[in-house]
């Protein structure tokens, strides 16, 4: 079950005394926030806005939702980062999940007996990590937790940024995800090139997900080649401001263009098919917000993301390509 710190709410409110506040995180735990903004307006009596569009991490906050709004604080709950705030308007707030990975860890050991393993987290579970190793470790496994770096916590990544796993890859055997993630684990077995699990304490499963990630690798990789084909292109600057490069975006039309492709730039703050096919005159598309958005979705025309793009022009170059998502982060 999710518990969000709302103590942590409570005593921002009664510091800073706002006219109203809003309230986001991500879509599962959208039912708690909306108990935790009804307990804010009990208590306090003032307005508390759940911002309910689709929030996939700390760079998808919509502050501008907020800012319209005139709520005075925004409160980010569920992504958890090593740093408690954003600027003096927008407090990140933990939501953690207690239930128990003992059972599924102890079931694990006779797997990775013997074995070297990085064990890594999404932020819901940090908390689990040090007990989870323990258990492993009296079970004869040999356990790393990789440093984080930027954002990231030890043994936590994030969709697109995989330090902790990239710094033990050479060392371990198999990274192990505590969670349910199996897009947090696929991303961990791209990026690192190694055995993926993820040890599920829901349905006490370990459950191996390096096939899967393999499978959306390969259709990445197809769609750069289909891309290469491609003559006119649609660059696309994502308007959420934590996935804003407009800079990346220009950096690729002056590529494209030098090699003699067509560019047209769009901005979109939801990239989506339906939207992209009111667009013309576009045989591939480049995204520079979200790589997540290209490697786990399905387009009618190629829709590459920025590491996808890097091996395009590389193609197009004739320069050699190798282990496009092999590298610590997306972006
Ligand atoms: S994977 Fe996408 S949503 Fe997740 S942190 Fe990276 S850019 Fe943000």
């Amino acid at each position: 079950m999710i518990v969000i710190d709302e103590e942590a709410i409570f005593d921002e409110i009664r510091r800073k005394e706002p006219v109203s506040v809003a309230l986001n995180g991500p879509d599962g735990i959208l039912p708690k926030i909306q108990d935790t903004a009804s307990r804010i307006m009990e208590k306090f009596g003032i307005p508390a806005y759940v911002l309910a569009d689709s929030c996939f991490g700390t760079c998808d906050m919509n502050t501008n939702g907020a800012k319209v709004l005139g709520a005075e604080i925004l409160f980010h709950i569920g992504h958890t980062i090593n740093s408690t705030s954003f600027g003096d308007n927008i407090v990140l707030v933990d939501a953690f999940d207690n239930i128990s990975f003992e059972n599924i860890a102890k079931k694990c050991i006779e797997q990775f007996m013997g074995k070297t393993v990085s064990l890594v987290t999404d932020s819901q579970h940090l908390h689990e990590v040090d007990k989870v190793k323990n258990i492993l470790e009296h079970g004869g496994i040999t356990v790393k937790i990789g440093k984080g770096k930027g954002q990231l916590n030890d043994g936590q990544v994030f969709g697109c940024e995989f330090y902790p796993v990239m710094e033990t890859r050479d060392t371990v055997d198999v990274n192990i995800f505590l969670g349910q993630s199996n897009f947090h684990a696929a991303g961990i077995a791209l990026s690192t090139n190694k055995p993926t699990y993820v040890l599920d304490p829901y349905f006490n499963e370990v459950r191996d997900v390096t096939e899967f990630a393999q499978t959306l690798q390969k259709k990445s990789i197809l769609a750069v080649y289909k891309a290469a084909e491609a003559e006119s292109f649609g660059i696309i600057v994502g308007l959420k401001e934590g996935q804003f490069s407009k800079t990346t975006a220009l950096k690729f039309k002056k590529e494209l263009e030098s090699l003699g492709k067509k560019v047209q730039l769009f901005a979109l703050t939801d990239i989506t098919d339906d939207k992209l096919r009111n667009l013309k005159d576009v045989d591939a598309f480049i995204q520079v917000a979200c790589p997540r958005i290209s490697t786990d979705n399905h387009f009618h025309k190629p829709v590459l993301s920025t590491p996808q793009a890097n091996a395009l022009v590389k193609i197009l170059k004739k320069e050699n390509v190798d282990n496009i998502f092999q590298i610590s982060h997306w972006l």
